[in-house]
C-alpha cells in the first residue's frame, strides 16, 4: 500500500485529483474527509496543507506527495522530487513599489525584503553578493511594502495581476517552480514497484496531453512531403481511399507545433484534415 499525500484545498487540489484520476485509479472524496482510499489500486489518499507534505513524506508518515518545487526546495526537501508534473507553473519573484528607481540586483543592497521564502531568497540573493534583511512573514506579502513594513518583496506571481493590483513592479525572476511529485526515500520493494507503475502511468498521460491525432487525406504524389511533415512515432499509417491515387494518412503530432504543422499539410495539398485529443500514450 502506498500513502499518497495531496493539498486540501488550494491551488495544486484540483490538478493533483485530475491527474491521479486520469491514472485510472479510482476513489470516493468528500470534502470533510482527509483521507480516502482508491477502489482499483493500493493507493491511500492524504489532503493535507502544502506545507506540511514535504515534513510528512521525508519522515514517511506519507509515502508520496504532490507539492509544488517552491515549497519543496524551501522545506529543503529537493532530493525527494522522482517526477515533475508540468502543472501549477508559477515561478518566485522579487518586486519593488511601481515607483521606486530600480536598476538591477545592487539596488537591494541593505533593504528590507519580506517574504514566504528565505531559503530560497537567501541562498539567490547570497550567490549573486547582495546583502538584505529579511523578513519571514507566512501571507498577504503584497501588501507589506505600502504598511511600511519593508521596501521590496519576494513572492510567487504567476500572471502578475495581484502585484499590479497592490502597486508593485516585478523586477527578478528568484526561482521558476511546477508541481512535482515526490517519494520518501525508504520505500519498500513492493512500494517501489507500485510507485513505477504510477509514475508509467503519469507520464503517459503528459505525453498524451501534449500530443494530437491527426488523420488526413492525400494525393500520393504528395505524400512524400506529407511524410516529412508527420514522422510519426515510428512512421505514418499509411491507408488507402476508395479514390484511386489518393491515401488516407494517420500520425501524431505535438500540441506546441500543430498549427504550424497543419497549414503546411495543407500547403501540400492535404485535405479533410482530422485532429483528435489521445487519452494515454503509451511509449
Ligand atoms: P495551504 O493552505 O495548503 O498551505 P497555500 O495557500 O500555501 O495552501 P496555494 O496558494 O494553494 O497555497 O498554492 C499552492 C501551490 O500552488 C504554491 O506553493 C505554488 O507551487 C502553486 N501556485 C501558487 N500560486 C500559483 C499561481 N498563481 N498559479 C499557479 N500555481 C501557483
Ligand atoms: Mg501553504
Amino acid at each position: 500500500m502506498l500513502r499518497l499525500a495531496i493539498q486540501k484545498s488550494g491551488r495544486l487540489s484540483e490538478d493533483s485529483l485530475t491527474l491521479i484520476r486520469e491514472c485510472g485509479i479510482s476513489f470516493v472524496s468528500s470534502s470533510y474527509k482527509l483521507k480516502t482510499e482508491a477502489t482499483n489500486f493500493p493507493l491511500e489518499i492524504l489532503f493535507l496543507r502544502d506545507d506540511d507534505i514535504p515534513g510528512y513524506v521525508q519522515d514517511g508518515v506519507a509515502d508520496l506527495g504532490i507539492v509544488g518545487q517552491n515549497v519543496l526546495v524551501e522545506a529543503g526537501g529537493s532530493a525527494l522530487e522522482v517526477e515533475a508534473l508540468g502543472f501549477s507553473k508559477c515561478r518566485l519573484s522579487l518586486a519593488v513599489p511601481r515607483a521606486a528607481a530600480y536598476q538591477g540586483l545592487a539596488d537591494l543592497q541593505n533593504l528590507n525584503i519580506a517574504t514566504s521564502y528565505p531559503k530560497l531568497l537567501g541562498s539567490y540573493l547570497a550567490e549573486r553578493g547582495v546583502q538584505a534583511q529579511l523578513h519571514t512573514i507566512s501571507g498577504s506579502v503584497e501588501i507589506a511594502p505600502s504598511i511600511g513594513l519593508a521596501d521590496a518583496i519576494c513572492d510567487i506571481v504567476s500572471s502578475g495581476s495581484t502585484l499590479l493590483g497592490n502597486g508593485l513592479r516585478e523586477v527578478e525572476t528568484v526561482f521558476r517552480s511546477e508541481a512535482v511529485l515526490i517519494a520518501q526515500p525508504n520505500l519498500s520493494p513492493l512500494q517501489a514497484e507500485l510507485l513505477e507503475q504510477l509514475r508509467f502511468r503519469m507520464q503517459a498521460v503528459r505525453r498524451a496531453k501534449r500530443s494530437k491525432y491527426i488523420l488526413l487525406n492525400a494525393p500520393v504524389s504528395a505524400l512524400d512531403d506529407v511524410r516529412r511533415l508527420l514522422p510519426g512515432i515510428k512512421s505514418p499509417t499509411v491507408t488507402p481511399l476508395a479514390e484511386p491515387g489518393w491515401v488516407s494518412v494517420q500520425s501524431v503530432v505535438q500540441e506546441d507545433e500543430f498549427w504550424h504543422i497543419t497549414s503546411q499539410l495543407k500547403a501540400v495539398g492535404a485535405e479533410g484534415i482530422l485532429v483528435l485529443p489521445i487519452e494515454k500514450m503509451i511509449a
